[in-house]
């Protein structure tokens, strides 16, 4: 699946491709490089490295994405006219499900230039600047065209309740925002291959405005019972070795029972869960270890992670948004748009 420490390794390098100026960019200036080096080394990511099969389930939004954003991008002579691509996509639904590897997965599958942003993160960061930097990122998007910008927390941006955040940063977010439905008013008159897919786990927080640019929306629902298992088989994989001579030395996991356990998990808690399980064995080797005089050589051999294990980290793991399943339905009827 995804190498972890590649994909770290490789967002931390900055690519200094997007420092270049931009041609015939007049407003090119100190401000505007200084925010170019930020969406360069914080924002824009260079191999997202997911591909369509490290993501379990979610069939009908991996079509959907395909159709709204990879086959306008591979075939673009094909989407003129009045089948012209969508260029605001919404991907709704529990913390945790599967929407950041969506983005990643176009983004490495089409081989885009990929922004991952959190609209909250820029807000606390950049308060009355924030729209400034957004307009730099639109820019960028637009001449590294085809580009896809990944806004993680729209709905960070919406939130009329109150003052609690401060004067600055209710400010800050109503900037980013009006300057953000600006650019995505540009993107539509536009033939660029820039998409912007925004997540939101809250989407009934989000107002009119923003919801009219984001026309095609699309639920990232928690996993169903059948993808649960697979995410189990994925994380605790059978355990065959030269030494096992073809025995699965885990056979005395049961998926079917783990994923029949975990109704209302999200992809996430489930990795959490096997994380988790995973440790048992693990710990008892310390103990162990800790009872070992120094200078005896370890001899490390785990025993297998167990059903037992993986149910009793399921006890002490609560589902995180299972209470919402409704609310996200009931949103779906009303705003869904396929
Ligand atoms: P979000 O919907 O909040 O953007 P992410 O896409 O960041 O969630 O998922 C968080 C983590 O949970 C992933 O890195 C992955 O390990 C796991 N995960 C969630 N959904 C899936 C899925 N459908 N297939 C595989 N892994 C998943």
């Amino acid at each position: 699946m995804i190498n972890e420490a590649t994909r770290l390794n490789v967002e931390e390098g900055q690519d200094d491709r997007l420092l270049k100026p931009l041609g015939g960019y007049l407003g090119y200036s100190n401000e505007w490089r200084e925010l170019a080096q930020v969406i360069s080394r914080d924002i824009f990511s260079s191999d997202p490295n997911v591909r369509w099969d490290d993501i379990i389930g979610l069939d009908n939004a991996k079509r959907i994405m395909k159709e709204a954003v990879v086959y306008p991008i591979k075939y673009p002579q094909l989407f003129t006219g009045i089948l012209s691509p969508w260029k605001g996509l919404l991907l709704y639904g529990p913390p945790g499900t599967g929407k950041t590897l969506l983005a990643k997965a176009v983004a490495t599958e089409c081989n885009t230039t990929f922004f991952n942003i959190s609209a909250s993160s820029i807000v606390s960061k950049w308060r009355g600047d924030s729209e400034k930097l957004v307009r730099v990122l639109f820019e960028l998007a637009r001449f590294h065209a085809p580009s896809t910008i990944f806004l993680d927390e729209l709905e960070s941006l919406m939130s009329q309740r109150g003052s609690s955040g401060g004067g600055t940063e209710h400010e800050g977010s109503r900037r980013m925002k009006t300057e953000l439905l600006v650019q995505m008013d540009g993107l539509a008159k536009t033939d660029d291959l820039v998409f912007l897919l925004a997540a939101s786990n809250l989407p009934w927080e989000l107002d009119h405005a923003m919801l009219r640019r984001l026309e095609k929306r699309i639920l990232v629902d928690l996993p169903t019972e059948e993808a649960r298992e697979a995410m189990f088989k994925h994380h605790l994989p059978p355990l065959i070795t030269p030494e096992s001579h073809g025995l699965d030395l885990r056979a005395e996991i049961d998926y079917k029972l783990l994923a029949g356990a975990t109704q209302g998990y999200s992809g996430s808690d489930i990795r959490l869960v096997a994380k988790e399980a995973a440790m048992t064995p693990v710990r008892k080797v310390f103990q162990v270890l800790e009872q070992l005089a120094e200078a005896e050589e370890p001899h490390i051999a785990l025993d297998p992670v167990t059903t037992q294990d993986v149910q009793s980290a399921i006890a002490h793991t609560k589902p995180s948004a299972r209470l919402l399943t409704e609310k996200y339905k009931k949103w779906q009827q009303e705003y869904e748009s396929v």
